[in-house]
């Protein structure tokens, strides 16, 4: 990737003074990792993180680690891993050979532990899950355990019994120990060991005893020999204990972490968890359903890694929790697709459109440019006949106020053909117009008015001679609530029943013949639409990306 290495931020400038002369890492690479959990596909917020880890490595010639974050053996599937390494790749980073699991440090972890008793700085302790709920005191109360004495041979023992299982789940942990009075509660004599049966997907049965993350994760980035750990706000009240694991083990090095604003957008939950339930309980079509806030969602959905990395660009690096406007990221999408999507014309609901004096029989074709913000795109060709699909909302039996379409007695500019004029309509039994008439000035070929009179409307057709018949799905929000999982809603109330719409019977122009996903195009006056994966070649799909107006209100 090259074009938005990461603008100066908060981080870069932290980086700029630790690998500054007399800094902390004087001289050495910047090097970062990104963690994430395999424990669901990747979203549009670890896009955010994905462009920080990896960004700020690039942008100081550094390099940056891809590691699975597996110590949790309760949630990991490895359907997610393979998935994961694409979504990055997708987005335009690489780790190179640096692919790791966090699992792979087991040892030394067991290790480091072993360490820390023996230098008096953690013990075993019995207290159950609730009995430490109920001993971990108050803002004005220390926590107390009545093991936090006990010798360090004895610890010794029963840890390195843990880890043989001779004692049940949740008999036993093993805890720091550092200040039970402290008012940050991460700090009071944390657990950093528990016992839990529970295979692993790596390391199988080998364990019975899991390292809790947060003594995990700095010996991880320690084993990599990481300078900047970067991760998201809920972790700054657990740099303490980061710090503290790093300065009282005999770390290989000493990386620094840094803390960043996760990303929030509205109308859209981001939490694997609640994203998986969608998934299981069947209220989207899969991980990839277009309308999921997933990177492979939205790839589907004809988003481009060019616009995602924008938009993270755009949205910044701060230390303020916030949520962004869907509308923000469409508008990412929208700049980088009008200036590369091929324009076409698609009738979503078509009504026949004929022009009474135009030969029977006879076609025409017109060269018309296939992007005009890029004249290297060159032009294709589109053919116009006697009868024509325009959209039904483009006709109107009687003149309304401001509109500038078809209705009786009205010029209308069929885009890059001809002015016609339209003459009437023919309706079904039911009163549905079935046929619009029209008449068509020879002397405006390709949409011009020789004598300088004004033609308001312009509108796009197809010529029902050649037209490809589309399957066309239309998206709105997941959700109807801007914020459907704050506060005690639960987030599968705030549905929203409208959130795909599929029209059949569209009839798009025969330039499209042969494309596949996930080409996009710009279908003139509608928006940006793609090629669905569900699509064949006699059987076209195509996702609305984004419409063609800009949605996005500043705050
Ligand atoms: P989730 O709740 O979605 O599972 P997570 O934080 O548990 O999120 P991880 O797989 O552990 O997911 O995340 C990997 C990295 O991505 C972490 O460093 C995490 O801080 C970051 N990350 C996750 N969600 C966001 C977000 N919404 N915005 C920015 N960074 C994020
Ligand atoms: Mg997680």
């Amino acid at each position: 990737m090259s074009e938005e290495i990461i603008s100066t931020n908060f981080i870069t400038d932290f980086v700029v003074e630790d690998t500054a002369e007399g800094g902390a890492y004087e001289g050495k690479k910047v090097h970062t990792r990104f963690p994430p959990e395999p424990n669901g596909y990747l979203h549009i917020g670890h896009a955010k993180a994905i462009c920080v880890d990896f960004g700020t490595a690039e942008r100081f010639g550094g390099i940056c680690n891809l590691r699975m974050d597996d110590t949790n053996p309760t949630k990991e599937d490895v359907e997610y891993v393979d998935a994961i390494k694409e979504d990055i790749h997708w987005l335009g980073f690489d780790w190179d050979d640096r692919f790791y699991f966090a699992s792979q440090y087991f040892d030394d972890m067991y290790g480091f532990a072993v360490e820390l008793i023996r230098k008096g700085l953690a013990y075993v302790c019995e207290l159950t899950p609730e009995q430490m709920r109920e001993n971990r005191g108050d803002l004005t109360t220390p926590a107390t355990s009545p093991y936090r004495d006990r010798p360090v041979e004895e610890s010794l023992g029963l840890f390195e019994r843990m880890k043989n299982g001779e004692f049940p789940d949740g008999s036993m942990t093993l805890r720091a120990k550092i200040d039970l009075a402290s008012g940050n509660f991460n700090m009071r004599d944390p657990v950093i060991y528990r016992i839990n049966r529970i295979p692993h997907h790596r390391t199988g049965d080998k364990w019975c005893i899991y390292p809790m993350y947060d003594f995990a994760h700095p010996i991880e980035d320690a084993m990599e020999g990481i300078t900047h750990s970067l991760c998201t706000l809920e972790f700054e009240a657990h740099r303490p204990l980061y710090d503290w694991v790093i300065n009282n083990i005999t770390a290989p090095c000493k990386p620094r972490q840094i803390e960043f604003a996760r990303l929030g957008i509205n109308n859209t939950v981001m939490s694997k968890r609640k994203l998986r339930q969608l998934v299981e309980d069947g209220y989207v079509a899969g991980w990839d359903d277009p309308r999921m806030p997933t990177l492979c969602g939205l790839r589907r959905r004809g988003y481009t890694p060019a616009a995602i990395r924008s938009f993270c660009e755009r949205i910044g690096v701060t230390k303020v929790n916030s949520t962004v406007e869907y509308s923000f990221l469409e508008n990412c999408l929208r700049d980088d697709l009008n200036e590369n999507a091929q324009r076409v014309m698609c009738v979503l609901d078509p009504v026949r459109l004929v022009i009474t004096n135009y030969p029977e029989g006879k076609t025409e074709s017109f060269e018309v440019e296939n992007n005009p913000q890029r004249e290297e795109d060159g032009t294709r060709t589109i053919t116009f006949s006697r009868e024509l699909y325009i959209e039904a909302g483009d006709f109107l039996e009687e003149k309304v106020k401001g509109y500038n379409r078809f209705y009786p007695g009205n010029e209308v500019r069929l885009k890059s053909a001809y002015i016609v004029k339209c003459t009437g309509c023919e309706k079904d039994e039911n009163g549905k117009v079935t046929t619009v008439f029209a008449e068509y000035d020879p002397e405006t070929r390709g949409g011009d008015t020789p004598d300088g009179r004004k033609v308001r409307g312009t509108v796009h057709w197809v010529n029902t001679g050649d037209c490809i018949e589309a399957e066309v799905r239309l998206y709105d929000n997941l959700f109807t609530d801007p914020e459907p999982d704050t506060g005690d809603k639960n987030f599968l109330d705030y549905i929203n029943p409208e959130s795909l719409r599929i029209m059949t019977g569209c009839k798009i122009e025969s330039s499209v013949k042969g494309a596949e996903a996930p080409k996009s195009y710009q279908f003139m006056r509608l928006g940006y639409f793609c090629i669905d994966s569900d699509s064949k070649p006699d059987a076209l799909v195509f996702n609305r990306s984004v419409s063609l107006k800009d949605g996005f209100k500043k705050k």
